[in-house]
């Protein structure tokens, strides 16, 4: 029969740490806390097997679900020795969901389950606390209520503020118990107003309710969004945990909080985290309540702080990793209720990695493995440009909260996630501002340059869910009045509304009025020594796609070791090192567009020369000995021509031409299908010219850098190619101008011809064409496009439904913005092992986008290139993922 319930209890456990994938990283972790004698109540783990069930069953349970769960509330019973439901010790649990990845806060849990009008009574005598047993019940009856039933929330929370107005109290801790019976009976009328049945009363009726909804929860619009956002896929669902209740809100002597071996957001090893006195589960997460530091609590409650200072020790080297912990004190007794590899920022992800491999709690291997590779770009964290004076920031105070993620944001207000959705969609800046955030809102916060909440602390949902992203975020600003009908948010005397400028700095925990201007600061020292490590490891070359002389030296920086994509195109348009000079290149290129004759065209080419060649001296310099691919021409000529009347007459008047002369050339440059019209080397097989200005450009600048003593290694390359005899003549015809100037210079200089690959027919006949080219470099972003079917220019519109789970699901990511494997990828590892068969030594990179992308990098090292080029920016992307490949590879064949 198949298992679908594991128990855990009184120091053994059914299953371990290691069971993610059946227990749900909670179910796990509190099986493997049970087996190593941590503190943990006792309770079983529903696996995930059962919600795949459920979910391919038409949400049917498994049949032999029943048994097992009547046993295992048998088993619970006898060692609690407590029954659900008695009337004098009842045994109360919780329910609560936990999938393989931690999703925190996006599914459901209910409190206090097995509560009824009996066994309240039992509570209340257990526990000789009327006020608290009717408190826990009346919170039980609202979870199920909204949870299960899905009630409206604000429907019963009106219905608690209007008793606490009745009995006249503020606070929820000076309701009598009266009150909180009163409101039970109440809530329970409602529930049957609301569904036409009784509230239920039998706690194994509550308890199937309560695993459905958990259940469900998986399925939920917020769950769904948090693993579309985080990439999240292949689980099977959720797992649901039974465990027995204890509790943090008896009274003083109680307390329930959430904290971190390791500082999650410096990374600094110090003990970490939040505890609220008198209070119950959620509350610290929830952020209802701003709660004290655990330095506070160390004074407090010594004993007990004791105690968790040594769970968090064990803990820390069990896991060999930062855990994040969940704790409730009953009555000055401490139980763990949850572990969990922490989340962490970006800095403080680098500083644990390294200096946990300095401990030896973990290989420098481990270290780089930890690091995921898209969050290195957090590390670049904007802050507030320390030349903005100082006493005029103060002036532009408006409140203060607590610093829950570092780095500063600049944005427009929204009150909504919605509103913040549909502002950055049409490319507005925004801050989202709450009071507090749910997990409805993850869509608002994810597209939001910064968060800011009133309530809360470190550990709430918003600070938890941002820190994931490594995005600015302050909560806990308990100054800030905010009317949501209003849209507007007042503090200091301020007030803000809608639509107006706030900049926060979440590193102080400051909130501004106005944009105030934002630098990337220097990275820590510990990235630079992972990266080291990285580098020490992969076997992927890095380099980067740079335009101009800037980019370039700012790719060195991020560790680039050449240019595999420049795309001289950009330079027709800017002149980046003299921008006043930028006219000038604008008018050489539309007038060789416009020219009518060969002569012509070669005189508009005579003028872009010198400019072209300046800008290669400049890249050469830049990359200093580093080899730099330099691609020829490539878009299709209309993108350089004006569409306008207005300034086709400017141009017209400039080049003392008849504005119908250059109006008919535009027109005659249109095309339908301009991505596959005449583009690329296609430009070059037309005007020949073009070539050969732009090949003399990089020659001659190549040689004069050599003769400053500058090494050069030239890489020229054709974009768009389908074909060997097309190749060829373009190889012909590049060797043709360099080797002449290479002759006339009397010196001698290395160069390569090669080409990219982004048609299918390329990638097909590789063999053929890899016989007239020296190189291939993969531009994956066409590839993409001619392989797919899909335009890369407005795809957009419809690829999200494509990747959405909820909707058709077709593809896990965007393909352009990650490889597309199973397709594109099979090209690609055709067109390499085919060139290599008539070239062996065949050079091979790739250029498109995925170049920066973790997992195309390592499908790139896999079908064997020699270097993958990226963006600036990403480099240390590429560098990092291009070592995790080494080590998963070793993983693998270690496996095998
Ligand atoms: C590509 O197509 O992948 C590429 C790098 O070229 P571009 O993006 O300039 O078309
Ligand atoms: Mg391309």
């Amino acid at each position: 029969m198949k298992k679908w319930v594991y128990f855990f209890g009184v120091g053994k456990a059914e299953g371990d740490g290691t069971w993610r994938e059946v227990l749900g990283g909670k179910g796990a972790g509190l099986a493997e806390m049970t087996r190593i004698g941590l503190p943990v109540p006792a309770g079983f783990t529903i696996s995930t097997e059962a919600c795949d069930y459920y979910y391919k069953n038409g949400k049917k349970f498994p049949p032999e679900l029943k048994k097992q769960l009547v046993d295992n509330v048998a088993k619970l019973e006898k060692v609690t020795k407590k029954k659900l439901g008695d009337p004098k010790a009842p045994l109360l649990v919780s329910v609560r969901s936990g999938s393989a990845r931690s999703m925190p806060g996006m599914m459901e849990t209910i409190l206090n389950l097995g509560l009824n009008d009996r066994s309240v009574q039992g509570l209340a005598g257990s526990t000789k606390n009327e006020r608290f047993a009717y408190d826990a019940y009346r919170r039980f009856v609202q979870m199920y209520s909204t949870v299960v039933m899905e009630m409206p929330k604000e429907d019963l929370e009106h219905r608690l503020r209007a008793m606490k107005e009745r009995v006249g109290v503020k606070e929820d801790t000076a309701v009598p118990a009266s009150g909180w019976k009163e409101l039970v009976a109440e809530y329970k009328a409602y529930f049957k107003q609301k569904t036409g049945q009784d509230f239920p009363d039998d706690p194994m009726e509550q308890l199937w309710g309560a695993i459905g909804a958990v259940f469900g929860s998986w399925m939920a619009e917020k769950a769904v969004t948090y693993r579309r956002v985080e990439k999240i896929t292949g689980l099977l669902g959720t797992a649901v945990n039974v465990v027995q209740m204890v509790y943090g809100n008896t009274g003083e002597n109680s307390g329930t909080g959430v904290c971190f071996t390791r500082n999650p957001s410096t990374g600094e090893k110090e003990f970490y985290g939040d505890y609220l006195v008198n209070a119950q589960g959620e509350d610290v997460v929830a952020g209802i309540r701003t709660p004290m530091h655990l330095k506070e609590m160390a004074k407090a409650m010594p004993k007990v702080y004791g105690q968790l200072e040594k769970v968090r020790v064990r803990l820390e080297k069990h896991y060999r990793d930062m855990q994040d912990m969940e704790f409730t004190v009953e009555e000055g007794t401490l139980y763990m209720l949850q572990t969990r590899t922490g989340k962490r920022t970006p800095t403080a992800a680098f500083r644990m990695g390294v200096d946990m491999a300095d401990e030896k709690l973990i290989t420098k291997e481990e270290a780089i493995q930890r690091i995921q590779p898209a969050d290195i770009e957090r590390l670049f964290y904007p802050v507030i440009d320390a030349k903005v004076d100082r006493k005029s920031l103060t002036g532009k105070i408006i409140t203060h909260g607590i610093d829950a993620v570092p780095g500063a944001a600049v944005g427009k207000v929204v009150f909504s996630a919605h509103d913040a959705e549909s502002w950055a969609a049409k490319g507005e800046k925004v801050v989202l501002v709450r009071r507090e955030t749910s997990p409805e809102d993850v869509g608002g916060m994810a597209v939001a340059q910064g968060i800011l909440t009133a309530t809360g602390g470190k550990t709430s949902h918003a600070a938890v869910v941002a820190r994931g992203w490594g995005k600015c975020c302050i909560v806990g600003a308990e100054k800030l009045q905010i009317d949501y009908a209003a849209k507007t948010m007042t503090a200091g005397g301020k007030t803000v509304k809608e639509g107006e400028w706030i900049t926060l700095d979440g590193g102080e925990g400051v909130v501004y009025e106005g944009d105030m201007p934002l630098v990337v600061p220097s990275l820590p020292k510990s990235y630079e020594i992972l990266m080291k490590w990285a580098d020490g490891v992969r076997r992927l070359g890095v380099r980067t796609n740079a335009d101009t002389p800037q980019d370039a030296r700012k790719a060195r920086e991020f560790g680039a070791e050449g240019i595999g994509l420049c795309r001289t195109e950009h330079m027709f348009f800017t002149d980046f090192e003299h921008p006043e000079k930028s006219h000038d290149r604008q008018r050489a290129i539309q007038e060789m567009i416009l020219a009518d004759t060969k002569e012509a065209r070669v005189k508009a080419l005579d003028k872009l020369l010198p400019f072209q060649r300046r800008d290669f001296i400049g890249i050469f310099k830049a990359m200093d000995g580093f080899p730099v691919t330099i691609r020829l021409i490539d878009p299709p000529l209309h993108e350089f021509v004006p569409h306008e009347r207005k300034k086709q007459e400017e141009l017209a008047k400039e080049l003392h031409l008849d504005v119908e002369v250059v109006a008919q050339r535009v027109r005659q440059l249109h095309e339908s299908n301009p991505m596959l019209g005449h583009r690329g080397c296609r430009l070059s097989i037309t005007y020949p010219e073009i070539l050969e200005m732009q090949v003399r450009a990089i020659i001659e600048a190549a040689l004069e850098c050599k003769k400053q003593g500058v090494k050069v290694l030239p890489e020229i390359m054709h974009p768009l190619t389908l074909d060997r005899k097309e190749m060829q003549i373009l190889e012909q015809a590049t060797r043709k101008v360099a080797d002449e100037l290479i002759k006339k210079s009397g010196t001698k200089l290395e160069y390569l011809v090669g080409t990219m690959i982004e048609l299918p027919r390329a990638a097909l006949l590789a063999a053929e064409i890899a016989e007239v080219a020296e190189f291939f470099s993969f531009g994956t972003n066409d590839l993409t496009q001619t392989t797919m079917g899909l335009s890369r220019d407005d795809a957009g519109r419809f690829l999200p439904d494509y990747v959405d789970e909820k909707k058709a699901g077709v593809f896990t990511a965007d393909p352009f913005q990650s490889l597309d494997i199973k397709g594109v990828g099979m090209l690609m590892r055709w067109g390499i092992e085919r060139g290599r068969s008539t070239r062996p030594k065949l050079k091979v990179g790739i250029c498109g986008e995925h170049g920066g992308d973790a997992d195309s990098v390592k499908f790139c090292h896999e079908i064997g290139m020699d270097y993958v080029s990226s963006s600036p920016f990403r480099v240390p992307i590429s560098r990092l993922a291009a070592a995790q490949a080494v080590i998963e590879d070793k993983a693998k064949a270690k496996n095998k």
